[in-house]
């Protein structure tokens, strides 16, 4: 299969979204970004002792939805059950991302504070971003389902003193929407750091946003602005074929 469904594709996209979330500290020694793979109950995702800097198209293992992995010779991730927990619930789901992004994991331990969308482009988060109140790693198929439950049909979830689970209609949308919670996050935090209370966007606000927004524009102009800045860095092989 070519073109924007191909596997070939795919792999090569999860390779450089986790090189590329590295790059801009989405990411560090743990965590794993995740693609579906097309027309089948199975999804690529990288090898659990590979460093998230060196992983390549080739080293994606392809994982079947009961975690048997079908391609490669390597372990999956521990937490492999978030990404078939998402995959088994949510068919509108194409990538998935689980990172221990500190900021996303401190505003699940603060009272009465709740991450809120501050920013233009936390519209994607406009539905509301749900915690899972288990604070440990994700490891059964019932804590996998169980996060699936609490990520219900928005596109973000909070893990409770631990991390955050984001999920993308493909893998620069991925990228994308990670450097944006990002934003928002610290957005919120600096002005609670500042002693303010914070102003998140009235649904007003949120309403003319969306009448301009051009999600698919938007995720395409800044997956080439980070390839790009990838390759010129070193972080990603320029030889890769990234854009369908
Ligand atoms: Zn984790």
């Amino acid at each position: 299969m070519t073109g924007s469904n191909s596997d070939a594709l795919r792999r090569a996209q999860c390779a450089a979204a986790t090189r590329l979330m590295v790059m801009e500290n989405l990411l560090d020694y743990s965590g794993h970004v995740s693609v579906r793979a097309p027309g089948r109950d199975a999804f690529y995702i990288q090898p659990a002792m590979q460093p998230r800097t060196d992983v390549t198209p080739d080293s994606m293992l392809l994982v079947g939805f009961d975690g048997k992995v079908i391609e490669g010779n390597e372990r999956p991730p521990v937490e492999i059950a978030i990404h078939i927990g998402i995959y088994k619930a949510r068919p509108d789901v194409q990538a998935v991302v689980h990172s221990h992004m500190e900021l996303a994991i401190w505003f699940t331990m603060m009272e009465g504070v709740q991450l809120m969308p501050m920013r233009a482009r936390a519209i994607r988060w406009r539905s509301g971003i749900p915690m899972d109140d288990d604070p440990s790693h994700i490891k059964t198929p019932e804590q996998g389902a169980k996060l699936a439950r609490a990520l219900g049909p928005h596109h973000a979830v909070l893990m409770r003193a631990h991390g955050s689970t984001l999920v993308a209609e493909s893998l620069p949308a991925l990228l994308v929407d990670a450097v944006h919670f990002d934003e928002n996050a610290r957005a919120q935090m600096q002005v609670l750091q500042a002693g303010r209370t914070p102003l998140p966007l009235t649904d007003a606000e949120l309403e003319q946003i969306d009448r301009h927004e051009m999600r698919e524009f938007h995720c395409e102009k800044l997956w080439k602005y980070y390839v790009g800045k990838g390759v010129k860095s070193g972080a990603v092989p320029g030889e890769w074929e990234l854009d369908a």
